[in-house]
């Protein structure tokens, strides 16, 4: 799960984290107020586009106002106006809010992340000299000026993990200092509430000499968050696929892709092998779904509503093997959720295993236009086949 930067940086200054002074807007009018405690008199704030996104400075995303009047008028055409940066994708984000805060004086710019380290099953801060917004282009061109640094997730924080972090990124003396202690609420808030990345691009040095955090990013690892409903509360559905998140309310594993043809399927590995296999004729799959080995004729119907709210989809294949899943259980569902919706697509099944006769007759007795398949290879040729005819 993904929060706003806004929040990330209220989390951070719950660890104490330096962070700049700021308040999230949604109006403009707001904004003229909130400006008015940070800029004038010769004091800037900065006005910030607040999408799950990155890269939003070069976007237009970020921008410097001189009075409140001018943050008004930022604010005005940011807010509802849609941001394309190098993450969101072709269909961009719509700005439904801004964070209003103090413009500051920066000496540098740095990267400093903790992240998961998969292959050495531990933690790995990544610190780099070079912060900013060019640090994907470092990290290309350049990729010795960031350093990693493995940090145990269950020893915690060490003194000399600071020490050469510090030696990274030029800071001695009492920057060095803070940044051990940033590093410590760093590693802490990322144990505590089961993060899988906390990042500041950039940290920086200000002119009076002290680090501060002007960007934060904060992600969570989704089977965690059963334990922190405080962290579930700072969602924000705006910001999520909306099939992705109704699917996530019915407990369903749903992930959206950008191909046509609608595939339910009961089991990860054969929602695998179905998106494999529907590519293997030439298709491509709208989603993987797999609808669990337990799920209920409701929980079906759910999966099949969001599939047919997908305007995208061309066809629909359901592939099901049932082994602790019941075929009648899942045709039920279909009828239901097809006869209550309407189905405008051609609809392939393909059914095996515990009850399939049941299904079967279930299928053919409610008068929906099912096209049935013989086995896995059979149905993905069909459904790629009937994709392509509603295509032409
Ligand atoms: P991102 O592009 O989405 O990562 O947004 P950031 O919050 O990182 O802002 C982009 C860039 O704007 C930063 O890397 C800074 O260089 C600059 N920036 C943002 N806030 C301030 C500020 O208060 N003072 C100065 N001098 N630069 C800022
Ligand atoms: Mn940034």
């Amino acid at each position: 799960m993904k929060i706003h930067e806004y929040q990330a940086k209220q989390l951070l200054a719950q660890y104490s984290v330096p962070v700049a002074p700021g308040k999230v807007c949604t109006t403009p009018e707001e904004v003229r107020l909130s400006a008015s405690e940070f800029c004038g008199g010769g004091n800037k704030c900065v006005v910030k586009a607040q999408i799950h996104s990155g890269g939003r400075g070069k976007a237009g995303g970020v921008k410097l106002a001189a009075s409140p009047q001018q943050a008004f008028e930022i604010a005005t055409s940011m807010l509802g106006s849609t941001l394309y940066t190098h993450q969101t994708g072709p269909e961009g984000r719509v700005v439904h809010k801004v964070l209003v805060t103090t413009a500051v004086s920066v000496r540098r710019e740095f990267y400093l992340s903790i992240t998961a380290d998969n292959e050495n099953a531990a933690l790995v801060i990544v610190a780099s000299a070079d912060g900013g917004t060019e640090i994907e282009e470092t990290a290309k061109t350049h990729p010795e000026r960031i350093v990693q640094i493995p940090l145990s997730p269950v020893m915690g924080f060490k003194r000399y993990q600071a020490i050469r972090t510090a030696r990274a990124l030029g800071l001695a003396g009492p920057l060095e200092k803070e940044l051990t202690s940033i590093l410590s609420a760093l590693s802490r808030l990322y144990v505590d509430k089961d993060c899988s990345l906390v990042e500041i691009n950039p940290l920086v040095e200000t002119d009076e000499g002290h680090l501060l955090c002007l960007d934060a990013k904060v992600n969570f690892d989704d089977n965690a968050l059963f334990r922190h409903p405080e962290i579930v509360a700072l969602r924000d559905v705006d910001e999520e696929d909306p099939r992705e998140y109704r699917a996530s309310q019915s407990d369903l594993s749903y992930v959206s892709l950008d191909g046509d043809i609608g595939c339910l399927v009961n089991g990860a590995g054969l929602a695998m092998a179905t998106m494999d296999i529907i590519k293997g004729f030439g298709g491509a799959p709208a989603n993987f779904l797999d609808v669990g080995g337990s799920a209920t004729a409701e929980k079906v119907k759910a999966a099949f509503e969001i599939i047919l709210s997908d305007t995208r989809v061309k066809a629909i294949f359901v592939n099901i093997f049932g082994g602790i899943m019941k075929c009648d259980i899942i045709a039920a569902g279909v009828v239901s959720a097809a006869s209550e919706l309407g189905l405008n697509v051609p609809l392939v099944v393909r059914l095996e295993g515990t009850n399939v006769d049941e299904g079967r007759r279930i299928l053919s007795e409610s008068g929906l236009n099912v096209i049935e398949a013989s086995d896995m290879a059979d149905g993905a040729r069909k459904a790629v086949r009937a994709a392509k005819e509603a295509r032409a």
